[in-house]
């Protein structure tokens, strides 16, 4: 018999009555992750999954099983048939598997089907002696064992299983709601992205982008970065807004110093109005309290006060270096540090304001024809959707 997947889940196993919403979400992600791995045949039993899928596949499987959020750890388990001799040979065989002079080792059995003849401690005993018995230069350790052994007795079949692997954690993606994410080709906000989709958060994109001043390879780049997000989900919708004309208007017409924190205010209230059309939510954005100028809490408070939908800013509290970290385990950080403009590195001020008064920003936007150039903006974006 093949080996299979023994897939466990954290939190989601403490929601109450929305328990099995939560599972049936899961499984469809996994499902999804798995797609073009079939055949494969995924059985959900007592608050686990097994995956049963052939050979070299399950290599495969594992690898993007460590990308579905909700997952807590995967464990290759090896069938036995379940009787005590088999069970045995098998674990034998398993602790082989690791096996070195010296090595201490514990065996803990989980009886589910609660007819099989020997209780759990007379299996742990039975297997224990059958592998101290075995030649091999090995003791027990019942405290601190270099490998453990755990097994499962089921109805049909034992399952043996001694490595653990760390899932992502988090909750399934599609159970907590749907967001907006407002994503640059930066580093943060692919991370703020990812922090979203790792608490459950459906995610759309929306990229604003000003040709000629920022080329095709801009948007491949955020096109780029959204395919890597999907792959901790689903397919992504990005959208694609034209900000080219906005820019230049803040640009001509408004003070130097406060035209981040312009574009930026002009940026959430397209969102808003996007989100809104939507069905969604919240808004994400990867902005950090403090990293630079435009995200003092003055300019953060001034930005959010022009709109009324939630702004979530999942990397509020994070040093420069701690997201840099996180983009770099989640692959983003080579796509985002490729050297394309982005709108807003176009035209930075030399001395941007960091304490904004609201009646100032109020009064500089009165200067250009908002109303009409948010409009316009929204009735150009573009919409694509983005496969992992
Ligand atoms: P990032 O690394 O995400 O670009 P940052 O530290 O460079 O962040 P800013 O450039 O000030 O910070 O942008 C703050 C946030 O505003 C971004 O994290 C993103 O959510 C949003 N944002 C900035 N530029 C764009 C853009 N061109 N399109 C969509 N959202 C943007
Ligand atoms: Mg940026």
């Amino acid at each position: 018999m093949d080996a299979i997947l023994l897939i466990r889940y954290g939190e989601i196993a403490l929601k109450g009555k929305n328990r099995p919403f939560f599972e049936k979400k899961l499984e469809q992600n996994i499902k999804t992750a798995l797609r073009g791995l079939e055949p494969f045949k995924l059985i959900f039993q007592r608050g686990r999954f097994f995956l049963h899928i052939g050979g070299e596949r399950l290599f495969s499987a594992q690898e993007r099983l460590r990308r579905v959020f909700g997952i807590v750890s995967v464990s290759p388990a090896y069938p036995a048939e379940p009787e005590l001799a088999a069970i045995c040979q098998e674990a034998l065989a398993l602790l082989r598997n690791s096996y070195f002079p010296g090595v201490s080792f514990k065996i803990e059995t989980n009886r589910v089907n609660k007819r099989f003849p020997y209780p759990s401690p007379e299996v742990n005993s039975q297997v224990g002696a059958f592998i101290l018995k075995s030649g091999l230069d090995v003791k027990v350790d019942v405290h601190q064992p270099q490998i453990l052994i755990q097994i499962e007795i089921r109805e049909r079949v034992a399952y043996l299983f001694c490595e653990r692997y760390p899932g992502p954690g988090g909750l399934p993606v599609g159970v907590t709601g749907r967001g907006l994410l407002l994503l640059s080709g930066g580093i943060d906000s692919p991370v703020a992205g990812y922090m979203a989709l790792k608490r459950g958060v459906t995610l759309e994109a929306l990229h604003f982008y000003s040709p000629p001043f920022t080329g095709e390879a801009a948007v491949n780049k955020v096109n780029d970065l959204c395919r890597v997000l999907a792959s901790y989900g689903e397919k992504i919708k990005l959208h694609l807004a034209h900000f080219t004309e906005i820019q230049t208007q803040i640009r001509l017409h408004c003070p130097e110093s406060m035209t981040i924190t312009l574009m930026r205010r002009a940026m959430f209230r397209i969102a808003e109005k996007l989100a809104a059309r939507r069905g969604i939510e919240v808004l994400f954005t990867g902005e950090s309290l403090g990293q630079v100028a435009s995200q003092t809490l003055e300019n953060l408070t001034g930005i959010d006060r022009v709109v009324s939908i939630p702004v979530l800013r999942p990397l509020i509290g994070f040093d420069k270096e701690e997201i840099v970290n996180i983009s770099r385990q989640i692959n983003t950080y080579s796509i985002s540090t490729l050297p394309f403009e982005d709108c807003c590195t176009l035209f930075v001020p030399k001395h941007p304001v960091t304490r904004p008064k609201p009646e100032e920003l109020e009064k500089a936007e009165k200067k250009i024809p908002l109303d009409e150039l948010l409009a316009s903006c929204l009735e150009k974006i573009e919409t694509r959707t983005v496969n992992p």
